[in-house]
């Protein structure tokens, strides 16, 4: 293939440009912010649940804690009524024993129920404080989200600026280049090559190989307007006076 030295030269240019795009595609997908953003979301998760969890037990607890508070009430007004019944003195001496015997029943529950009942509100306070802790994890992990999503998106605002630069300046270069020479770079790049480099010093400039002694006579007796290619990388070899030929 041929092609003018001074275009292909230019080749150079577009290298450069798409190195930069190819630059700023690689930030963009390895942004640190991307790694934390995924690590607080999965936390933050889990918080949620454990949130979740403490507030289900707690008001598992109320429910307990208002049944054993109804059960407290019902023996006290079963005792009350037996104490009005023992001072009323309308009751038979037999009947009496047996209300006494019941009241003393009904005192060892209550004071039975009251004990319970001060340990189901000890758990409930210790919950409290777990929901507040839990819910306090949650505000701060949800704060670190935050501001990780927003430097990620103005990480991201900046690379769409420089990449939508380098596209018009891609844009530009382009037309330049004959379509035989654009298509063959293009092909290159899609291999996941450098599609051009500057050979230097009888090295290449894409991967930095040296270029050995037969190749290196090959290129020098070929005439300026030859398209030469690495034997290694297939990257197109632009030669300037820098080449070392
Ligand atoms: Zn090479």
């Amino acid at each position: 293939m041929k092609a003018d030295p001074a275009v292909q030269r230019q080749l150079l240019e577009l290298a450069k440009v798409d190195a930069e795009l190819s630059r700023t595609e690689h930030r963009r997908r390895t942004l640190p912010e991307l790694t934390e953003i995924t690590d607080v979301e999965k936390k933050l998760q889990d918080l949620r649940d454990s949130k979740v969890a403490v507030e289900t037990s707690s008001s598992d607890l109320d429910r307990e804690i208002t049944r054993q508070e109804r059960e407290i009430e019902s023996v006290r007004a079963r005792e009350d009524r037996d104490r009005k019944l023992l001072e009323s003195g309308s009751v038979a001496a037999k009947q009496m024993a047996d209300i006494e015997h019941e009241l003393h029943t009904l005192e060892r529950r209550q004071t039975a129920l009251e004990d319970d009942l001060l340990e189901l509100m000890e758990r409930r306070e210790a919950l409290g404080l777990d929901a507040k802790r839990t819910g306090a994890e949650v505000d701060q992990a949800e704060g670190v989200l935050a501001a990780a999503i927003s430097r990620r998106d103005e990480a991201f605002a900046d690379l769409d600026t420089t990449h939508a630069r380098r596209d018009e300046d891609r844009a530009k270069l382009v037309p330049r280049f004959p379509a035989e020479l654009l298509s063959l770079y293009e092909r290159i790049r899609a291999r996941g090559g450098i599609g051009a480099a500057l050979l230097r010093s009888r090295r290449c400039g894409a991967c930095q190989l040296d270029i050995d002694r037969n190749a290196i006579a090959e290129i020098k007796s070929a005439t300026t307007d030859s398209v030469i290619q690495c034997e290694n990388c297939s990257a197109i070899l632009v030669r300037t006076l820098e080449s070392g030929l």
